[in-house]
This record gives structure tokens, sequence and C-alpha cells, in this order.
């Protein structure tokens, strides 16, 4: 049996082992084949289905109304940043964006490229260590479109629900929490995330987009391969997509149907959550948790610091050598995060617990 690692990297992140082992099955001869998918034609029958059924699962698990299109394309959740205002923000018109923390700030600064930017909310001033409540929230009802980042990556913080934008398209910043839980898709008008967390690997990134807002993208001045209309019109085949990623994240979606569905990966990652928070909160004089509003709190990654930088510093490495991989916290904010995706199993986090446990025993 090959060693696999706990792997609590932030992203790219662990895959689902079926997952991994049907790759490796399929990888040499494509169900009879005589090649890998791999190699196969982006325009031929094999790689059009993968294409197609990647499409359509990851629109009935995720709930995703019938009026949305998944588009499968590529530089990551950082080229959305601006791709997002170069098709539906012009120098005269203005978008709403929040600012909770370090991918939120960077999608405002390539925004601020192609029109007027409201900040319609902050947590800068508290660090980002909480999000703003959804009330204190100043939108703008004539906002071109309100852009939320739905979880922060860096500073452990999750919208346990979205703001009423009304008739406002909410655009969201999904890159850290897609498909991990159900989610309202009154108000969206546009999700993007790279693939990298939880839904398969590096190079694709997952844009579903809904066709009244679709409608409202710029007609011209947008190069072609920028344009959501490109993409739109030639289904996610106007040019080679990556089309081995896109297998994967086939394969990954087969994986949440066949424990479930959504439901059953939402309750995992509440499961998972608990623990977690659980283990900070029974031990305070040990654990603190960064996050200073207990409704904010991420289930993807929790960020907690310890009583020292030596004892953090002590910790990481000792988790590494106990099997558990990747819990150093993001530079900008120090400590530990534990970045539990969809892939990180409840019994994982259950056996991580229990080291946190007997380390704050042993260090406390
Ligand atoms: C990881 C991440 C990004 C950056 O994604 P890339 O695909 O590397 O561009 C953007 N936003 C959030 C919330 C993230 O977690």
């Amino acid at each position: 049996m090959t060693h696999r690692i706990i792997n609590f990297n932030p992203g790219p992140a662990g895959l689902p082992l079926q997952a991994l082992q049907r790759v490796q099955a399929e990888l040499l001869d494509y169900r009879g084949s005589g090649l890998s998918i791999m190699e196969a034609s982006h325009r031929g029958k094999d790689y059009d289905a993968v294409h197609s059924e990647a499409q359509a699962l990851f629109q009935r698990l995720f709930g995703m109304p019938d009026d949305f299109k998944v588009l499968l394309l590529q530089g990551g959740a950082s080229l959305q940043f601006a791709m997002v205002p170069m098709n539906f923000l012009a120098p005269d018109q203005s978008a709403d964006y929040v600012n909770t923390g370090e991918w939120a700030t960077k999608a405002i600064k390539e925004a601020k490229l192609f029109g007027k930017v409201r900040i319609a909310g902050s947590s800068e001033p508290i660090h980002f260590s909480a999000l703003p409540a959804l009330a204190s929230l100043d939108l703008d009802p004539d906002a071109r479109y309100c852009h939320i980042t739905t979880n922060n990556t860096i500073f452990g913080t999750q919208y346990p629900t979205y703001p009423d934008t009304g008739e406002v398209p909410l655009v969201c910043d999904m890159s850290s929490d897609i498909l991990s839980r159900r989610i309202d898709w009154t108000h969206i008008g546009l999700v993007y995330a790279g693939a990298q967390k939880n839904l398969g690997p590096s190079g694709l990134t997952v844009v579903a987009l809904r066709e009244s807002f679709y409608q409202k993208a710029k007609t011209t001045g947008v190069p072609t391969m920028l344009a959501y209309r490109t993409h739109w019109e030639k289904d996610s085949l106007f040019n080679t997509p990556p089309t081995f990623a896109v297998y994967i994240f086939k394969t990954v979606l087969e994986w949440v149907d066949s424990i479930g569905g959504l439901a059953a990966v939402e309750q995992r990652n509440r499961d998972k959550a608990a623990l977690v928070y659980g283990t900070i909160d029974a031990n305070p004089d040990f654990f603190r948790g960064t996050v200073t509003d207990p409704a904010s709190r991420s289930q993807m990654n929790a960020t907690f610091r310890l009583p020292t930088e030596d004892l953090e510093k002590q910790f990481v490495a000792e988790a590494l050598k106990a099997g558990f991989l990747g819990l150093k916290g993001h530079r900008s904010v120090g400590g530990i995060r534990v970045s539990m995706y969809n892939a990180v199993s409840p019994e994982q986090v259950q056996e991580f617990v229990g080291f946190m446990e007997t380390f704050a025993r042993t260090h406390g």
C-alpha cells in the first residue's frame, strides 16, 4: 500500500483517494480507447463526453438553477479578478466590493482598472478578523454587480449566508469553499473558483454564469479569450481546454456523488469544523482562534495561535512527524491554519484533534 500523508495544505489540496485510484486505473488506456484521456483530441467523442458530463454533474450536485451555464476556463481565480470587471464594468459604471481579506483586495485592485469601485463593507480596520455584518453593508442599488469572497482562505472567515443584493447580481469568489455546502442561488449572477482546493487539480478554473447576467456583458472591446461571450457561445471549447484537469474534476464530482452528494459533503464539513473549533474552545489557555466572531468562522480553513511562536513552529514540525502536512498559517497571519477541504475526511480530522489535545497537554 502506498503511503499517503494527511494533507491539510491550503491549495493545491488533497484529492479523494478513490478519485486518484480511478485516474490511475484509466491512465494508460482510457476505457478501451488505447490512449490516455490526456492524449485524446479535445474535439473527439471521449473527451467531449468528459466535458459535458463534468458540466452537467457539477450543475446537478451544486443545486445550480437551470439558467446557469458552467464554463471550464484557465488562468485561476486571479484571472477572474480581471475578467469580471473587464466584461461587466465600464469607466462610467460602478460595482460594489466587500473587502474581507487579501484575495478581495486583489480583486478590488483589478476592478479599479476598468470602472468605479465602491467599497460596500470592509473588515480591514479589524485586520480581517471577522466579516462585516450583512446588515451593515452599504449596498448601491445601481451597482453593476456586488463582489464578495465567500470564504477567506487566509484569515479563516466564511459567510454563513450571503447578502441580499436585491436586483444587483452577486459575484462570488468561491475558490476555497465551492461545493462544500448547499448555497442560496437567489441573488448570484456569477461564481468563480480555481479548481485546486475543492474541485480537482490546478490548471482549471470553474465559472458558473447566469444567463440574465451574461446578457449584460460587454459586446465589444474585450479580447476574445477574455470574453465570457466566447466561452459561453463555444461551450468552453473555443480553444483547447485543460482536458486532463477537467477529467480529474469529473472524477472528483463522481466521488462526491458516490458519498451522498452535497448534503453529505456539507454534513462532513460541519462535523470536521466542529471537531477543530471544539478543541480550540476547550483549551482556551493554549489555543486562541484568530477569528473574533464565532459566526464568521470558516468550515474550510480554521486559523489559530499558540501561546508563543516557538510553540507554533514546534507544533507544525511535530505534526509533520505524526503525518499531518500543511499546517503553517499564511505569512500575513502567522500561527496555524488547518485547511480541511472536501477531500479531508472526518476520521482524519479526528486523528488530528487527538494530536492537538496531546500537544496542548504536554506543552501547556
Ligand atoms: C486560492 C484563492 C485564490 C487564488 O486562486 P488562483 O487559482 O491561484 O488564482 C483566489 N481567491 C481565493 C478565495 C482563494 O482561496
